[in-house]
Parts: C-alpha cells; sequence; structure tokens
C-alpha cells in the first residue's frame, strides 16, 4: 500500500501501482471526466502513470495552466494525426502547447489553405468521435531511430539523435494509427477533446532558424466546452478589428516592405501625419511647460564611445555595426540610445551647480537589433524614434525631476487616452547576474533605495521585477498591453548613478569642489511607433479629433457645387484644421460610405441648398447627422474640441 496526500492535505491509502485516473474516478465522476493530469510531488504526471511510492497528488483540469497545456497539447496530436491521414507525405515536425492554444509544424510542398484547414478539421472530428487511447510505450534510441527513418520522418530521427545522447529509452504515444514521439503527458484518448478551431497557418523555420527548412505551422485551440471556444473565438474576432497591425495596414498609417526589410515599418501619410501631430505637441509640452532644451545629436558613432559607455560591453548584439572589428580602423554603429550622444553636449562646456538641472529632449531616431521571430507590426521593430530626455540633475534636484518626468508623462498619456490601461513596474537590477551590469552593488543599493524611496513618495502604485533594470540603473517602467495581451514597456524612466562616473561628467559645486550629477534617463510620450499602436487599437482606428490625420471630408453632392467646396477646404484649413476634398465623380452615398470605413471624424455634405446659404450638413462619426449649421460655426465647433482634445 502507498499513502497518497490529497487535495485539503487528506491521506489516503491506496493499492501500489495506483494510477491518478483510477484515484478521480474513486473521488466522483465529475472529476473523472474533467481531470486532464496530474502533479505528483510538483513534477506534471500522465493521468496513466501508476504511482509507486507515497507521494503527494494533485489532480489537474483545465482550469489548471498545465491541465490545459496537456489538453492543448493533445489537441496537437489528433491534428498531426488528421493531416497524416490526409497528406501522408506531410513530414512531422513539433507540436507544443502554447498560450491559449497549440500549433503544430508540418514540412509539406505546398502550404496548408484555408479550405486545407477545414478538411483537415474534417479529420480531426473524426478522430475525435473515434476515441481512440493514447498509448504510451519506449523504444531504446537505436530502435526509435529506425522506426521513425522507416516512417520517413526526418525531422523526429533528428529529435531523437539529439536525446540518443543521454543513452534513456525513448517514448512515443500511439493513437489508433499514428505514433509520435513524445514525452507526454496527454489525456487518456481523443474523445476528451470536443470543442477546438484550427486558427491559421503560418510559415515557421525548423528551430527558428533561417538557415533550416520553412515549415508550415498550423495554430489552433481547443476547449472542453463548445461555449468556452465561441466565446473565445469572439473575444479574437473582437480583438482583431483593433489590431493595429491589420487595422493600421486597413486604414493606411502604415506599411512594410520585403524589399526593405522586417522590422522596418514605411509611415504612410497619414501614419506621418499623426507621427508628427504628437511630435509637435510633445516638444511643444516638453520645451514650453517643463523646461528642456532640445539637441540634435548623430544615427552614429564610433565604437570608442559604445567601448566608453557600456553599450560595447552589454549591449552589442542588439546593435548594428558598420564595419570589421578585425579589419577596419574604425568601426560605426548605429544608435541603440541617445545617452553617449547628450553627454559629449554636456561635456563639450563646463557646469556649475547653478546650471543644473540640465533637461535635454530629443526626438531621436534608434536602432536595434531584434530577432526576425520578434517583429510585429509598430510594437516591434529595428528602427524607431522616442521621446528621448536625458536631465542632469544635483542629488537635491533628484526626486523632484523624477516626480515631474512622471507628472510630464501621465498628463500625455491622459491626454492620449491612454492612461487608464498604463501598469507601473519597478526594475531592478539582478545581484546574481552581476556581469550584465555596471557599477558595484553599493551604488546599485544607493540607486535602487533612492528610486523606491521617491516611488513611495508618489504614491505609485508598483509591481517588482528583479533583472529588468537597465545595465547603468533601475527602471520605472510604465507597462501596457495590446489587443493580444501581450505586455510591453511603453514608457520608462531610470535613475542613473554610474554613466557620469564613467564619462567624467562634473560640475562645480558651491564649495568648488567637483561633484558627479546623477541622470535620469527617460521618455515622455515613449516610442512613437509603439504609442501610435497603441492609440490605433485603443480607439479601433476611430482617432479622437486633435488626433486625426484629416480630421473632415468635404463631399459635394454634385460637381455644381465644387467651387463653393474648396472655398470651405481654405477656410477650414485656414483655421487649422486637417480637411480633404473628395472631388471624385461618385454617387454620395458612395462617398459617405468610403469615408465611413476610412473613420473621418466629420463629414461635410455641400448640395444646391448648402452652397446658396454658406451652410454645410454635418454628418459627426460620434454623434451621427447633426443637420445644416454654418461653415463657420462648423469651425468653432472643430476647434473647441480639438483644444480640449475630446475623446
Ligand atoms: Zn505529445
Ligand atoms: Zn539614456
Amino acid at each position: 500500500m502507498i499513502k497518497v496526500t490529497l487535495k485539503g492535505d487528506v491521506v489516503k491509502e491506496f493499492e501500489n501501482g495506483i494510477t491518478p485516473m483510477e484515484i478521480a474516478k474513486g473521488l466522483g465522476a465529475g472529476l473523472y471526466k474533467a481531470c486532464c493530469a496530474a502533479h505528483v510531488d510538483g513534477v506534471l504526471t500522465d493521468l496513466r502513470t501508476p504511482l509507486d511510492h507515497d507521494c503527494k497528488l494533485e489532480l489537474l483540469t483545465f482550469e489548471d495552466k498545465d491541465g490545459a497545456w496537456t489538453f492543448r497539447h493533445t489537441a496537437s496530436h489528433i491534428l498531426a494525426q488528421a493531416v497524416k491521414r490526409l497528406y501522408p507525405n506531410a513530414k512531422l515536425a513539433i507540436g507544443p502547447a502554447i498560450d491559449n492554444g497549440f500549433y503544430y509544424d508540418f514540412d509539406v510542398e505546398k502550404p496548408f489553405s484555408q479550405e486545407d484547414l477545414t478538411r483537415i478539421e474534417g479529420e480531426m472530428k473524426k478522430i475525435v468521435k473515434e476515441g481512440l487511447p493514447l498509448e504510451r510505450f519506449e523504444l531504446s534510441p537505436e530502435e526509435a531511430k529506425k522506426m521513425m527513418e522507416e516512417k520517413n520522418e526526418p525531422y523526429k530521427v533528428e529529435l531523437i539523435e539529439k536525446h540518443a545522447a543521454s543513452g534513456e529509452p525513448i517514448s512515443f504515444f500511439k493513437q489508433g494509427d499514428f505514433v509520435d514521439l513524445c514525452a507526454g503527458p496527454h489525456l487518456p484518448d481523443t474523445s476528451r477533446v470536443k470543442a477546438f478551431k484550427l486558427t491559421s497557418s503560418t510559415g515557421a523555420y525548423w528551430h527558428g532558424d533561417s538557415n533550416l527548412p520553412m515549415l508550415c505551422r498550423v495554430y489552433g485551440t481547443a476547449f472542453p466546452k463548445a461555449s468556452q471556444l465561441e466565446e473565445y473565438l469572439t473575444a479574437l474576432e473582437e480583438a482583431k478589428k483593433r489590431d493595429h497591425n491589420i487595422i493600421g495596414r486597413q486604414l493606411k498609417y502604415f506599411t512594410t516592405s520585403d524589399i526593405i526589410g522586417q522590422g522596418l515599418p514605411l509611415l504612410m501619410p497619414k501614419g506621418a501625419k499623426l507621427f508628427q501631430i504628437l511630435n509637435r505637441y510633445v516638444q511643444d509640452k516638453e520645451e514650453n511647460e517643463y523646461g528642456y532644451i532640445m539637441t540634435k545629436t548623430p544615427y552614429m558613432a564610433k565604437s570608442d564611445l559604445y567601448k566608453l559607455s557600456g553599450h560595447w560591453g552589454h549591449y552589442k548584439e542588439s546593435m548594428f555595426v558598420l564595419g570589421d572589428e578585425e579589419k577596419d580602423k574604425e568601426v560605426f554603429a548605429l544608435r541603440p540610445m541617445t545617452c553617449p550622444f547628450q553627454y559629449q553636449i554636456y561635456l563639450s562646456e563646463k557646469h556649475s551647480y547653478r546650471d543644473l538641472p540640465l533637461r535635454y529632449g530629443e526626438t531621436s531616431t534608434l536602432f536595434r537589433n531584434e530577432a526576425s521571430g520578434e517583429m510585429h507590426g509598430l510594437i516591434r521593430v529595428r528602427q524607431f524614434t522616442i521621446s528621448e530626455g536625458h536631465l542632469i540633475v544635483r542629488p537635491d534636484q533628484l526626486e523632484e525631476e523624477f516626480k515631474n518626468c512622471l507628472k510630464l508623462t501621465k498628463e500625455i498619456m491622459t491626454d492620449l487616452g491612454l492612461i487608464d490601461e498604463l501598469t507601473y513596474r519597478f526594475s531592478k537590477w539582478d545581484p546574481n547576474d552581476r556581469d550584465k551590469y555596471e557599477g558595484t552593488p553599493e551604488m546599485w543599493e544607493e540607486a535602487q533605495s533612492t528610486m523606491r524611496t521617491i516611488l513611495d513618495h508618489l504614491e505609485v502604485d508598483y509591481t517588482e521585477a528583479e533583472g529588468e533594470a537597465a545595465f547603468y540603473g533601475p527602471k520605472l517602467d510604465i507597462q501596457t498591453k495590446n489587443v493580444h495581451g501581450k505586455e510591453d514597456t511603453l514608457i520608462t524612466i531610470q535613475i542613473d548613478l554610474m554613466l557620469a562616473h564613467q564619462f567624467e561628467m562634473t560640475y562645480t559645486d558651491k564649495d568648488n569642489t567637483q561633484k558627479y550629477p546623477y541622470i535620469i534617463h527617460r521618455t515622455s510620450l515613449g516610442c512613437y511607433e509603439r504609442t501610435i499602436a497603441m492609440l490605433l487599437e485603443k480607439y479601433a482606428g476611430a482617432l479622437p479629433l486633435w488626433l486625426s490625420p484629416v480630421q473632415a471630408k468635404i463631399l459635394p453632392i454634385s460637381e455644381k457645387q465644387l467651387d463653393r467646396c474648396r472655398e470651405i477646404q481654405k477656410e477650414l484649413r485656414a483655421a487649422g484644421l486637417r480637411v480633404e476634398l473628395d472631388d471624385r465623380n461618385e454617387k454620395i452615398g458612395y462617398k459617405i460610405r468610403e469615408a465611413q470605413l476610412e473613420k473621418i471624424p466629420y463629414m461635410l455634405i455641400v448640395g444646391e441648398k448648402e452652397a446658396a446659404s454658406g451652410m454645410v450638413s454635418v454628418r459627426s462619426r460620434k454623434e451621427g447627422d447633426m443637420g445644416s449649421i454654418p461653415a463657420d460655426i462648423f469651425i468653432k465647433i472643430a476647434q473647441r474640441e480639438v483644444e480640449t482634445k475630446a475623446k
């Protein structure tokens, strides 16, 4: 007999060799049906693995992370079996569960089309109906290799060869006519995967390596209940309607081009206009309200600069290096940050305590070599522009200046309507990974405790993350989530006690001695591309009037009103409004529908009556039909809406 500790620390005795599945059965039919896998002493285990010692047993359902993982991984086996039945020549790669679903990679001559996916789904349904048990068996590495060679599965052979070194037996799972190399665990049989859907297929390199074959990756998701699947798919559709990577292209904010390269989006006229609106707004605010001075520094520098700043040692992997370090006398690199450039401006003259704080601001274009698998629309890119700034401050000014950095960014995020979505993260160093960072433990202790004190004074509600600091100091990261729930840093404010020492940046204090200042690295709006992505997702493309690249469209009912429409356009432009005239020879209904699809805030329709009376018939995206009003009244309404930055 063995003693098994169950939920609530209940200890029960069982026959040696009993399986978690049999224990679940004894505990009730509901649990037995819902059960996906087990944790035995914390280790994820298949329900049919016999228990042979006293242990702690936790039965996992779909509600548990590992339970859902097992459920969806089983669905990936069903997918692979269906593909092999329909396309016997397809070669199998791997098929893990992922967040929200699963995928399987296949080597096929022709990538699967939507029709293929529908066909595969049909076959999967049959396999579910067949209720095939998934049975585990083991082979020696030699036998395993031989079997997969006979089945002509080169990717599986490669995986077996990798495992073979350990000499351990290789485990397989068999369901009906299908065998897959796998460690498990799985559901007991295929009938439990009731609700599933193949959501998309895409290309993916074997091992994520662009030198290796391109495979066809089929994504899917699976749930125990049809209603859960329905709910998930609806939410996915909703997310798609907001996904900036879809609507940003549809609404012509940006595009990409293979010949230019991955992670290098092109802002189209609308995107460039939005960029300019944001940029002017930020620069004016920083200069006029927060005392920033502007710099404009080079996009590249010699490696010497980055060696001094520490980027060469800590960040080179992410930089675009121009030249060959072994052969060339001088090697350059595109800048990943502006800090060392603005320091050179500081160093170009002497400073006294009276000059501080100095707040350098720059609309700065940066380059970072992100892995190609990481690219996503405007959110993860290789070239981007940020509202970057470095504040050179005396220790007695640090708290006040930090506070103002946070205040500035909060004002901007409030104006943009993004403030409610933000969360705050205090990113600290990892003392066990000293090589990643500059400075001494004492400096880190000081910088982090200073930052903590400031954050607590400001009553910032933050979480803490170890190992997320910059190499030169701790950060306050202001985080946001995209429509798919993926978290990214939008804004960061950092305290740096190290780099002033590295660069010999000093100021003459009251007592005539040379002192090192503190440096605050910060952004106010963040990276323009990412913030534009967040705006498009937040407003589903229907941006507030003050941010809309085209604020109004004038639609003449017939050619006869064209002259009057041109006059109105001139008046609106003179009043600072961004307005287009749709002078195409199309039906008015068609023009209205198009302007609606473009999410234009106001349509000004001009017919014979309006043209004669100086009126425009206004259709608002928000309010609907507003009737006919004099053109100059419309101008006042729109100007007011822009000034108040109404959402
Ligand atoms: Zn498996
Ligand atoms: Zn910096």
